[in-house]
């Protein structure tokens, strides 16, 4: 605890005044999740680029108007970082602050059920893109920080933070942006809000993420689409010779072959019986997906469906293209090609599984078409330490905005900066999501609840306080529990 009595009584006095101020404030802090969602900041299509300036001047402005300082839009050799700050407090923690304001594409329209950019408020929801991932849970933290400064003037500890644009496409400029920011960030612990709660009153730490290797695969044979009533059946077909090597990818009992493998190994028993009881079950996780129930052979037999998207690789087809001239063309296509989204279990190397999916490819290929595979994207996959004080801030602030102690959770996503921060950077790193799992991310209706942006705010302000509380001022580096923080590798 922090010095004497009396400073203890201020500071929870201080916590309790951005606590009631974020509750007055509710409404219009929902106000804002609906005014950023509603610009189409979407960072994959070059037609959304004017939309992605806007959506960052409007966080810049938003920024501001917490009472934050050096509010800047940066310029990257893609779309911009918003960056901010507050305090430069030796005795203090400095707190990196991560999110996304880009958004995944809204397409297909035709599945939502009101338009994507236009968030609607339906009951205790607010549906529109990007409102769970990341615009609401990044907004909430800002939100806290407001709570602070229009209150008591000040936070408990020093932030700073970044909002990428690019972390739906892999974030190619976020390392290079944070190293030529480096030392005015200089952050002793990281949290980030861009995943799930275990259940809607249940909120949850995640302690480990899977890698991602977007690739994207292409098969040619002829150098133009060819009559396929003169040429069908005499020459080697891309649409044909891509589904088999796809198809090939498996084996017959659904497990990936051994080259996307590599690196992985088994969990201990008990380590697997704990994720069990921690994550959804089987029925649950597709009754979320609304997904029939997957037969023999599509699925790698012996883990639960949990276990598959946590611990497990995945490579996963999303996207298919031959032959886009129409129904009426009847054409052997010149090529084909394919987009794959490998899944890295933790203990993968990114690089290593694509040059033995290379050397697959190599040996697989018949003669007639060539083929060729381009990586589009890649992060590692990161585990997180379960304990460490800066996991026990996120643990108390959770049991102060949800009333319930969190649970840890594995996760089957990727945000690539967690691998340059916790990874590379050694920082203490803490996933503190408020999403829900049926917050339909990436999908059409994406959805953000209510009730959770509410009490993540009340957590997020909770955390600022706890995080402080657990650095007190102290001229002693080797006596401070600061370097408890575990900063290393400055
Ligand atoms: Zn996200």
């Amino acid at each position: 605890m922090v010095g004497t009595g009396r400073t203890a009584a201020l500071n929870a006095a201080a916590l309790d005044a951005a606590l009631r101020y974020a509750h007055r404030h509710r409404a219009r802090f929902l106000d804002d999740v609906v005014a950023l969602a509603s610009i189409p900041s979407v960072s994959s299509r070059p037609e959304h680029r004017a939309d992605m300036g806007r959506a960052a001047r409007w966080l810049a402005r938003r920024l501001r108007r917490a009472g934050l300082n050096g509010v800047h839009v940066v310029a990257t050799g893609g779309h911009p970082v918003v960056t901010a700050g507050w305090g430069t407090r030796a005795e203090l923690p400095t707190l990196l602050i991560y999110g996304h304001y880009d958004v995944q594409p809204a397409e297909p329209l035709s599945s939502w059920t009101s338009p994507p950019f236009r968030p609607a408020r339906r009951g205790g929801l607010i549906v529109g893109r990007g409102v769970s991932d990341d615009k609401g849970q990044l907004l909430a933290h800002v939100a806290a920080v407001e709570s602070w400064l229009l209150t008591s003037g000040r936070l408990p500890v020093n932030v700073r933070l970044v909002f990428d644009g690019e972390e739906e496409i892999g974030s190619p400029h976020l390392p290079a942006f944070l190293d030529r920011y480096w030392s005015r960030l200089q952050p002793d612990a990281v949290v980030i809000s861009d995943t799930r709660m275990r259940d809607a009153d249940t909120p949850a730490l995640t302690i480990s993420l899977r890698g991602s290797l977007n690739l994207e695969l292409v098969v040619t044979g002829p150098a133009a689409p060819v009559h396929s009533g003169t040429y069908g059946g005499a020459l080697a077909e891309p649409a044909r010779e891509l589904c088999r090597i796809i198809a090939g990818l498996h084996g017959s009992d659904g497990t990936p072959i051994p080259h996307l493998r590599l690196g992985t190994s088994t969990a201990p028993a008990a380590a697997r019986r704990a994720a069990t009881r921690s994550g959804p079950s089987d029925v649950e996780l597709l009754t979320l997906a609304r997904a029939p129930r997957p037969g023999r052979g599509t699925v790698e037999p012996g883990w639960s469906a949990h276990e598959r998207t946590t611990v497990r690789p995945a490579c996963v087809v999303t996207g298919l293209y031959a032959g886009d001239a129409g129904p009426g063309h009847h054409a052997v296509p010149g090529s084909a090609t394919a987009r794959l989204n490998l899944r890295l279990a933790p203990g993968q190397d990114p690089s290593v599984v694509e040059a033995a999916l290379w050397r697959y490819l190599r040996a697989t290929a018949r003669a007639g078409v060539r083929v060729a595979l381009r990586r589009l994207s890649s992060a590692p996959p990161v585990e997180l330490p379960a304990s460490g004080p800066v996991v026990e801030a996120a643990r108390a602030a959770c049991c102060r905005g949800f009333g319930r102690e969190p649970v840890l959770l594995r996760s089957g996503g990727t945000i690539p900066v967690v691998s340059e921060l916790a990874g590379r950077r050694e920082l203490p790193t803490v996933l503190m999501g408020f999403a829900l799992p049926d917050d339909r991310m990436h999908a059409p209706d994406e959805r953000l609840s209510i009730s959770s942006f509410t009490r993540g705010t009340r957590t997020a302000v909770a955390f600022l306080h706890e995080l402080g509380d657990r650095v007190p001022g102290c001229a002693d580096p080797w006596r401070c529990p600061g370097s408890a923080l575990g900063r290393r590798g400055r």
